[in-house]
Parts: structure tokens; sequence; C-alpha cells
């Protein structure tokens, strides 16, 4: 039990990341900005229910923002989250916020997960591995009461000099705290800023499950909670959609939606039964979709308007390379059934660094033969802590992370560099005004 309450500031880090083709080429068209609410802040914020939670998005407001909000608001504790590409910035905003207002400094997120010695440093005190909703909350509530949050699991104690020791995780469906929803309204203010590009509508984020039971080499997801997959009940689902109010359309932020077919059929039936007329973007396997045909469909009853697919690539080697566990054919029939029903595809596609001409070449033939409405190609980027890290390391020629945005090519290119992104380049120019056009 909660003996003070604690004052929280959780931080969305800024834009920030560096780009080798417009540093050394001068193409600038090849970027990477990352929108979209701050959705684990307000997850971690939900489970805060004896404190005071404040979130601040530096995506959508300048730096000094963050120094007047910690001189106005005197945090007990300060949260961050942070991607690879941003752990470097959050490092610099740490050091300064110690310097002057010395609160309890967290952080957590991707790269705290899959690399915490990163952060073993005297600007933080705690890094969080893995989900955090409630071990951000049992920290909280013992640092409320005096205590140091000793031997809750999950959590690091810094120890710069020294390697982190913390007790892993075990990580189960108590972990979701599905009585906690996300403070939707921590977000308000910033709340026009969260708007789906394409057709200029807000949208909104909800998850109904995380982590994920595959084993993709590139990907940061499964260890996030210990490899297994966590679902949230259809009613948690629900109740978050409506939190939304009015946003016209929902995010399923989920990295593989749909990964249990019988709750994704039961939250179907929900969202029916409740009226809710939206529109909804899932993440979904290219092989879900292609057992699951029916669920797609009865899906798109409800509103299912776009899937993203990682497709990733489109030759059997390179996907036998990632570990996706299908062949190239799968990609196809999930093509045929989305367009069959109706349903805009976002493909993300991965170009590896030792693509030829003939591979980009390959990769446009079958985007746009395959009438992908929105193609996303990025760079294949070893992120440390990932098996494909492991599998390329000896191979890294850039290890700044803030290079690892997914549009650098951090290890030796194949062809040469400057043919490299020049070819890079020219086929996303292409595929966008193929888009455009249709
Ligand atoms: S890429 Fe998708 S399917 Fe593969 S491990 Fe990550 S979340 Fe799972």
């Amino acid at each position: 039990m909660a003996t003070k309450k604690m004052k929280v500031l959780l931080v969305n880090p800024p834009n920030c990341g560096r780009s080798i083709p417009e540093e050394e080429y001068g193409i600038t068209s090849i970027k990477q900005i990352f929108r979209g609410e701050p959705f684990s802040l307000e997850v971690l914020a939900g489970a805060l229910t004896d404190h005071d939670p404040l979130i601040l998005d530096l995506k959508c407001e300048t730096e000094e923002a963050l120094f007047r909000t910690l001189e106005n608001f005197q945090p007990d504790l300060v949260g961050f989250t942070a991607l690879t590409c941003e752990a470097n910035k959050v490092i610099r905003l740490a050091a300064g916020i110690k310097k002057q207002f010395n609160p309890v400094i967290a952080v957590g997120g991707i790269h705290a997960t899959y690399d915490p010695e990163y952060f073993n440093r005297k600007e933080f005190d705690y890094i969080f591995i893995g989900l955090a909703k409630k071990s951000f909350r049992d920290l909280t509530d013992s640092l409320a009461g005096g205590g140091k949050g000793a031997s809750i699991p999950g959590i690091a104690r810094t120890t710069p000099g020294r390697p982190l020791v913390y007790i892993p995780r075990n990580f189960n469906n108590d972990d979701l705290m599905d009585k906690c929803p996300p403070r939707y309204d921590l977000v308000t203010r910033y709340r026009s800023n969260y708007i789906l590009e394409q057709l200029g509508l807000k949208m909104g984020y909800v998850i109904t499950a995380y982590g994920c039971t595959h084993q993709c080499s590139f990907c940061t997801i499964p260890r996030i909670t210990g490899g297994k997959y966590l679902v949230h009940s259809a009613d948690t689902v629900v109740r978050d959609i409506q939190l939304l109010g009015d946003i016209p359309f929902i995010r399923m932020v989920d990295a593989n939606t749909f990964g249990n077919p019988s709750l994704s059929l039961t939250i179907y039936e929900k969202i029916m039964q409740a009226g809710i007329r939206k529109r909804f973007f899932a993440d979904v396997r290219a092989d879900t979709i292609v057992r699951h045909p029916s669920l797609i469909k009865k899906w798109k009853e409800a509103g299912l308007y776009a899937v993203i697919v990682g497709f990733e690539d489109v030759q059997d080697a390179r996907l036998a390379a990632y570990n996706k566990k299908y062949e190239g054919h799968i990609i196809g029939k999930a093509v045929s059934i989305l367009h069959d029903t109706g349903i805009v595809i976002v493909g993300d596609f991965i170009a590896s660094p030792d693509y030829e001409e003939s591979d980009f070449r390959k990769l446009e033939d079958f985007i746009t033969a395959n009438k992908i409405e929105i193609p996303i190609v990025s760079i294949l980027t070893p992120l440390p802590g990932t098996k494909l890290y492991e599998d390329m390391k000896d191979r890294i020629i850039i290890d700044d992370l803030d290079y690892y945005t997914f549009t650098n090519a951090v290890v030796k290119t194949k062809i040469p560099e400057n043919l490299f992104y020049e070819t890079f380049a020219g086929m996303v120019k292409r595929l966008h005004e193929k888009t455009h056009k249709s």
C-alpha cells in the first residue's frame, strides 16, 4: 500500500536519429519519422491509480517544455521510454534532469529490454526489462513507502561500472492489469497531432495482446513478455475502444494481432454487439491471413480497413534467414485474400545491405504487380540484443545508435554504398508516385 502520492513524469523522447544518405550523399527522401501517441506511457500511467502521473510528449513539444514541466511539476520519479535510435538522446536528457532536479530516473522500452547494460550508468536509477505496467507500479509504490524496489523482478537497479544484477520477470496475465485502462486523458492536449496522415483523420491506439511466440531474427517484440503471447480480455479491448470516444480510426498496436484467432473472433462479436462503428488497422502475419480468411472477412464487417503485414522479403532464402517460418507463396495467397476482401494492404518490406540492384528490382516488381497499396521498405538493421545482431555483429561498421533508424545500412553494403542508397531512394520514390496515382 502506497504511503505517499508520487508525482510521476513520463517522457516520450523527441524524434531523433541521423541519416547517412542525407549526410553523405545529399539524399533527403529517406527518413523515418515516428508518429502516434505514446501508448506505452499511457499504459504505465493507467496502472498508477494511487499516484499522480503526467505525460510529456516531446514529439509534440520542444525540449524547453521538459525543463519547464520539471520546474512546475517537481516530479519524484521520471520515466523514459526509448527505441534503440532514441537511446543516446534519452541519456542526454536524463543527464540534464539529474544535474538540475535530481529525481529518481527510470528507463524502459525496447532498447532497455534488449540491451539493458547500455543504460547502466549514473544518469539512471532503474532499468525496466520487458513489459513494465505492473513492475513500474510496484516500484512506484515501493518508493512511495520509502523503499527502493529491491527484488522486484524485471527491474535492474543501475550499478555503473559493474554488471547489472536483476531477477528476470516471469511474465503472466497479472502484468496486463486488465482493470486499469490506458490514461488516454493524459494526452488530450496532443491529440490533434495523432492523425492518420493519408486521410488527415484522428487515430487512437488500442492493444489486444503483448508479445509474440514467433522468433523472427530481427524482431524486438518476443522478449517484451519473455516469449509469451499475453492477451487482454475481449471486454477490455472493447472498453478501450469506447474510451477513445469519437476518434474514427483505431490502430491495434499489437505486433501480431489475431495471434489468438478465437479471442479475435470474440472481440469481433463484441464490437458488433456494441454497435461500434470505427475503422481499424491491425498488424497481421501473412500466414494468419491464409489460415483464417473467414476471420479477416468478419473483421472487415466490423470495420477492418487496413492491415499492416510484415512481408519482409519475397525471396525464400531471405525469409528463411529471418526465421519467418513461411515461404514466399504464402505472401501471394495473403495478398489475394486481402484484395478479395477489400482491405487496404500496408506492406512492410526489408531491404538487406546485401541487396544488389537486381534484388531491389525484384522487390519493386513484386510490390507493383501485387498492387500493395502502401509499401513501406526499411533497411535491415541488427538491433542490439536480437538474434540478427548476433548473426551480423562482425559485419557492423556503425555502432552509433543514432543511426539505427531502419533507414541506414549499419552493416557494409554489398554494392557500393552510394549506389545502394541511390537505388533504394529511386525505388521508394517510384513506389510513392505509383501509390499516389492509384
Ligand atoms: S516480426 Fe511479427 S511474427 Fe515475427 S517475432 Fe516479431 S511480432 Fe512476431
